[in-house]
């Protein structure tokens, strides 16, 4: 109970410190959904009759999507780096003190702010991840298959946002009811544990990363008992 207390003191402190008074919750979510959108369909009109070889770009690229996830997530996100320490505060020090595996849904929409990627992070992510990416693999393979590269790493990216907020919001609503979800949002709320953020659960979809590299944590049927890291 005091945990909890303090839990939603730091709460009340991020409100206050960094979330504008314009900032509007459903506008953030509605950018992140219109521009990965746009960026999909952008991508995929510009194919030029693509065969079935080069379709299988999709599969390939989710999958190394899925590791960049995961090791992304198990590298920057949870420890300093030079380069990117603001990606290591606004995950360890902000996210997971705002979200812990016991209090693990939003209170308002104005609580999106902890959830969602800032807007300028998504261009950032673009500009210098998926076009210079997507240039490499046009030099090597083609206009089709980098055009189909850029749509999966968007999709991929807008499940990811949609999956992650799902997981922050009522288990109980009928977002946290769809098939599946309960599964998925399982592993990520054993990843909001303190005792375990810094070891398990890295993918925040699907745990491909965390299974090929030893680190999918599950808990036991019966027991709560926790393998500390
Ligand atoms: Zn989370
Ligand atoms: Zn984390």
């Amino acid at each position: 109970m005091k945990n909890n207390k303090k839990l939603q003191e730091y709460r009340q402190s991020y409100r206050a410190d960094f979330i504008g008074r314009h900032y509007n919750g459903w506008l953030h979510l509605a950018f992140t959904v219109s521009a990965s959108l746009a960026v999909i369909a952008y991508s995929l009109l510009q194919l030029k009759e693509p065969t079935w070889y080069q379709w299988l770009t999709v599969p390939l690229a989710f999958v190394y999507t899925n590791l960049m996830e995961y090791w992304g997530h198990r590298g920057p996100m949870h420890n300093r780096r030079k380069w990117l320490g603001g990606v290591y505060q606004r995950h360890t020090l902000r996210h997971h003190r705002f979200f812990r595996h016991d209090v693990m849904a939003y209170g308002d929409s104005r609580d999106f702010h902890a959830v969602l990627f800032p807007p300028v992070l998504v261009v950032f992510f673009l500009l210098l991840t998926v076009v210079p990416s997507a240039l490499l693999v046009y030099w090597l393979l083609g206009a089709n298959v980098a055009w189909l590269y850029a749509a999966t790493v968007f999709g991929y990216f807008l499940n990811y946002e949609l999956l992650h907020f799902g997981y922050h919001m009522d288990k109980d609503s009928w977002v946290g009811r769809l098939p599946g979800m309960a599964t998925l949002r399982r592993l990520h709320t054993r990843h909001h544990d303190p005792r375990l953020m810094q070891c398990y659960n890295f993918n925040i979809t699907y745990p491909i990363g965390d299974w090929l590299f030893g680190t999918l944590y599950r808990t036991d049927r019966n027991t709560e008992s926790v393998r500390a890291c």
